[in-house]
C-alpha cells in the first residue's frame, strides 16, 4: 500500500526517488527542513553518536524524564547525583550537539516500592523540581500497581500541583488499561487539571478514554514492546492530532532515538499533512510541557551556536586532544 509507487525501473525517476521510505539512508530526505521535539528520551543511556544522528534528523529539543536505571539504586545519594546530572552534565552534553535539553524530575514507580528509600527521595524532590529547565514531575505512576506505588504517585501529584508543573505519567506494561484508568482517576481526585497531565505509553486500548477525559495522550514508538510506527500512523488517521504526541522513550534497552523523525517520514508517506505531522511531533509537546513556563522556542535556535570545546565543571565532550565535530560520514577516523 505505502510503497507501491516506487516500482524500480519507472522512467524518469532517479534511484533515490525509487527507494521506499523504509530504506533508511533516504528517510531523512523526506523530512528535510522539518523540526522535531522528542518529549521522552533517556539520553543518559545513549551515546554521542545518537546525539549527532538526532540533530542530523531535525530533532531540536528533547525532554529527559527521570526513571529507573535498569537496576535498583541503593541510596538517596544516587538519586541526588542522577537528578543533578539531568539538569547539569546531560543538558550540557545535548547542547554540544545543538539540542535543547529539558527534563522532568520524579520518583519512578518501580523504586517507589522501596519505601524507606522513597521517603528520602520525597524529601529531596522539592530541591530539584523548581530548577530551571525542569518542565514537569515525571515519569511517575504505576508499574506493578502496588499500594506503595499509589502512595508515592499521590504524593508527587500534590507536589506537581503545588509547583504548578505538568505531570508526565508512565502507564504500566502489564494490565495497562486498568492502570491507565486508575492513574487518571487519581489525578482528578487530587484536583489536577487533565490538560496539565501527559499520559504516556498509550496504545489502541487506552487512547479513546485518555482523550475523552481531556488528558494529553503520548505514544512511545519502541520496538517490540510498545507501539510500532505503522500502528501510530493509523491512530493519527483515526483519532486526529488534538492532544496527541509521539516520543521514542529511547533508553538502555533496544530502542531508537530516531523514532520521532522516522515516524514523521512514515506519516508523510501515508499522506498525512506536514502541518498535522508538525503538531504531533513538535508543537503539542511544547504546548503541554510549556505550561511549566520553562520552554521558550527561541532557545532551540540559541543552543545551535555550539562550541564543542566548551567546558562543564572542567569537563568537555571531547577526550584528550580530540577535535570538535567528528565527520561520521567519513570512513577515515583520525
Ligand atoms: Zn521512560
Amino acid at each position: 500500500m505505502c510503497c507501491n509507487q516506487y516500482t524500480p525501473g519507472t522512467d524518469g525517476l532517479s534511484e533515490r526517488d525509487l527507494q521506499p521510505v523504509s530504506h533508511l539512508p533516504f528517510f531523512k530526505e523526506r523530512i528535510a527542513g522539518m523540526q522535531f521535539f522528542d518529549p521522552h528520551v533517556h539520553m543518559t543511556s545513549r551515546t554521542t553518536d545518537d546525539y549527532q544522528a538526532m540533530a542530523d534528523a531535525g530533532i531540536v529539543a528533547i525532554i529527559e524524564p527521570a526513571f529507573w536505571l535498569g537496576q535498583p539504586r541503593t541510596g538517596v545519594a544516587s538519586f541526588r547525583d542522577y537528578y543533578s546530572s539531568l539538569i547539569g552534565w546531560e543538558r550540557f552534553r545535548a547542547s554540544q550537539f545543538g539540542i535543547k535539553h529539558y527534563c522532568t524530575i520524579g520518583l519512578n514507580s518501580r523504586e517507589a516500592n522501596n519505601e524507606a528509600l522513597a521517603e528520602e527521595v520525597m524529601e529531596l524532590l522539592p530541591s530539584f523540581i523548581y530548577k530551571e529547565g525542569v518542565v514537569g514531575v515525571g515519569e511517575i505512576g504505576f508499574d506493578d500497581q502496588t499500594a506503595a506505588e499509589e502512595k508515592y504517585y499521590r504524593l508527587q501529584l500534590d507536589l506537581a500541583k503545588e509547583a504548578g508543573l505538568p505531570v508526565q505519567i508512565h502507564t504500566p506494561h502489564r494490565d495497562k488499561k486498568r492502570g491507565t484508568t486508575r492513574s487518571m482517576d487519581i489525578a482528578i481526585e487530587h484536583g489536577l487539571n487533565p490538560y496539565t497531565v501527559i499520559v504516556d505509553h498509550n496504545n489502541e486500548e487506552t487512547v479513546q478514554e485518555v482523550l475523552d477525559r481531556g488528558f494529553w495522550a503520548a505514544f512511545t514508538i519502541y520496538p517490540f514492546t510498545k507501539m510500532g510506527n505503522e500502528r501510530m500512523v493509523q491512530i493519527v488517521k483515526q483519532y486526529g492530532i488534538e492532544r496527541i504526541m509521539i516520543n521514542s522513550a529511547a533508553d538502555w534497552g533496544i530502542s531508537d532515538p530516531l523514532a520521532v523523525p522516522k515516524t514523521a517520514a512514515l506519516m508523510k508517506e501515508y499522506g498525512i499533512s506536514d502541518e498535522a505531522i508538525r503538531t504531533v511531533t513538535y508543537q503539542n509537546a511544547i504546548t503541554a510541557f510549556g505550561q511549566s513556563g520553562q520552554i521558550d522556542e527561541k532557545d532551540f535556535a540559541a543552543v545551535k551556536d555550539i562550541d564543542q570545546s566548551q567546558k562543564f565543571s572542567g569537563n568537555t565532550v571531547l577526550r584528550g586532544g580530540q577535535q570538535p565535530r567528528v565527520d561520521k560520514n567519513s570512513l577515515i577516523i583520525r
